[in-house]
């Protein structure tokens, strides 16, 4: 397997497991602490809804570091997002890079430096006002019409 087919699997791996190059080193090791844990799963596939790729509204299968924990990237919501199986494969071994915060605009970045913008799910109202008061934030505007996500 290529190095970056050993990270896109590390991304979120449940099991320990070591990955020996052909000639008999060490090329990928994951371990237990670097598994995504199931309430941050559920925190990015609630954020997120489907997959962050622009466009794409299939059901989330991987959680991805935006800056792999082999980079130093941190395993939590800020450098988490939801992707399909199909784009989680793509970033990796396509070299797409991701730019921006998942609370906010991401901008994915082909090889061939072609952009694209992904926006964030909106809350539903009531979740966001419930998540505002439990962080000890004031109550925001009501969600304007337009911001419905456009039906695909
Ligand atoms: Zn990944
Ligand atoms: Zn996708």
């Amino acid at each position: 397997v290529g190095a970056e087919c050993v990270r896109r699997i590390l991304c979120d791996c449940k099991i320990e497991f070591h990955i020996d190059g052909p000639d008999g080193t060490t090329v990928g090791i994951g371990r237990a602490d670097r598994n995504v844990p199931r309430w941050l799963r559920r925190v990015v596939a609630n954020r997120d809804g489907t997959c962050r790729f622009p466009g794409c509204s299939r059901q989330i299968r991987h959680r991805h570091h935006i800056q792999h924990w082999t980079k130093q990237g941190p395993t939590n919501a800020d450098n988490l997002i939801g992707l399909c199986w199909a784009h989680h494969h793509l970033v990796h071994e396509g070299g797409w890079t991701i730019q921006g915060h998942p609370d906010a605009e991401l901008t994915f970045i082909s090889p061939h430096s072609r952009r694209c913008t992904s926006q964030p799910k909106p809350l539903q109202p009531h979740v966001r006002h419930r998540a505002r008061r439990a962080a000890g934030l004031p109550d925001d505007v009501p969600m304007s019409a337009d911001a419905d996500p456009p039906d695909e």
